[in-house]
């Protein structure tokens, strides 16, 4: 069995009340410097990175590995090398959220891409800050949850758009919002339909799992179909305080799926990659999709080529169950949306089919 069960700093001590405790996230050097012990670049890093600054909770810190400056997670949470600085063709919206007219933006809250769903950015928060997160530039701006006016025009926006089958809340992070301010957008949506699909979306459960409570998992439960999707990019994100939590949504008939990216020097091996779909599928979390690095700004410390994130895939296949394997996505900077890469399997060669098996030799297939 592969194990991942590092030696973590468990020591330091978490208040139960996770509303509390989100107000003693770590945020300046100096209070960071109580709990690790930094080198110079870091140091360095951190003092430079203020569009985007140092935001990690003290539960996630309690997960690295204590004088490992190798530690992924470390890496995922402490700014690093280049995050001031553009390179290649790095942009401010990677994915063209805002860039493209092809979709509809209402106030900039809803993303309306696809013609069967829409995406709903329900606050400009999270509990920590990922160095490689491509929606970087909400962060900057001053936005208030949805409520209210927002929440009445995206309402009615939904309700006069038959076509639309699913609503995601996104963000930031909408489990920063308290339980009362959640059941506020879901109740809205709700009555819209019972047939109308939610699906949260979600870091929280890596930043403070706390947060899944049992009431947080009543009104989940209440809210039927909802989907919950986390973002767990290392097996060692998954504590044992997270999968209390997932259970908790589990046992209201919630269903799990995971999305995470494939980030270099983190998770970019498929020894790594096969650690996380199967600690995923030991905990009843559907592996859904593994995201191609977005070009957001400061980002290429963790940047590998589409190929490289390809071979992974093809190490996975044979190797771990055929559903814990995600799909690779890569997110169009023009705006057009998301594209599934696969490994090559199926050729087409003088008009005939030849197909690629695992161990690499080919075959024709006839028809
Ligand atoms: C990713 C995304 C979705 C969801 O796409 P799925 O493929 O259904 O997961 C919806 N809207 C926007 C704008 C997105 O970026
Ligand atoms: S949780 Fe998501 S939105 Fe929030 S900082 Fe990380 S990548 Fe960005």
């Amino acid at each position: 069995m592969l194990d991942f069960s590092g030696g973590s700093q468990r020591g330091i001590s978490i208040l139960e009340n996770w509303q509390e405790e989100l107000k003693r996230t770590v945020t300046t050097l100096a209070a960071l410097q109580t709990i690790l012990q930094l080198n110079e670049a870091e140091e360095e890093a951190i003092a430079k990175c203020r569009d985007f600054p140092l935001k990690v909770t003290r539960f996630y810190l309690s997960l690295l590995e204590p004088g490992n400056g190798e530690d992924p997670l470390r890496k995922m949470v402490i700014p690093g090398k280049n995050e001031w600085i553009q390179v290649y063709d790095e942009m401010v919206d990677p994915t063209g959220d805002t860039a493209s007219l092809k979709h509809d933006v209402l106030n900039e809250r809803m993303i309306h891409k696809y013609p069967d769903r829409v995406l709903l950015l329900t606050n400009a928060l999270c509990a920590g800050h990922c160095r490689f997160c491509f929606r970087k530039r909400v962060f900057s701006e001053q936005t208030a949850p949805l409520n209210g006016e927002n929440l009445r025009e995206i309402v009615a926006y939904i309700k006069h758009n038959t076509g639309i089958q699913e609503v995601i809340l996104s963000g930031g992070d909408p489990l920063m919002m308290s339980d009362d301010a959640l059941f506020d957008i879901l109740d809205h949506l709700r009555r819209i339909s019972s047939h109308l699909v939610i699906r949260i979306h979600s870091r929280m459960p890596a930043w403070l799992p706390h947060r899944l409570t049992p009431d947080f998992a009543t009104l989940l439960k209440s809210m039927k179909p909802l989907w919950f999707v986390t973002h767990f990019n290392h097996p060692r994100e998954i504590s044992s305080e997270a999968i209390t939590g997932l259970i908790r949504l589990s046992e209201a008939g919630i269903p799990l799926l995971n999305q995470s990216v494939l980030l270099a020097g983190i998770n970019d091996s498929v020894r790594v990659q096969t650690g996380l779909c199967l600690s995923l599928i030991q905990n009843g979390i559907q592996p859904y999709y593994l995201h191609h690095l977005d070009r957001a700004l400061g980002t290429s410390r963790f940047r590998l080529t589409v190929n490289e994130g390809i071979q992974i895939m093809k190490g996975l296949r044979g190797t771990v169950p055929g559903y814990s394997i995600p799909r690779y996505m890569l997110d169009m900077p023009d705006g057009s949306g998301k594209v599934p890469l696969e490994y090559p399997y199926l050729h087409y060669e003088n008009e005939q089919t030849i197909v690629e098996n695992l161990d690499g030799h080919r075959q024709q297939w006839r028809d």
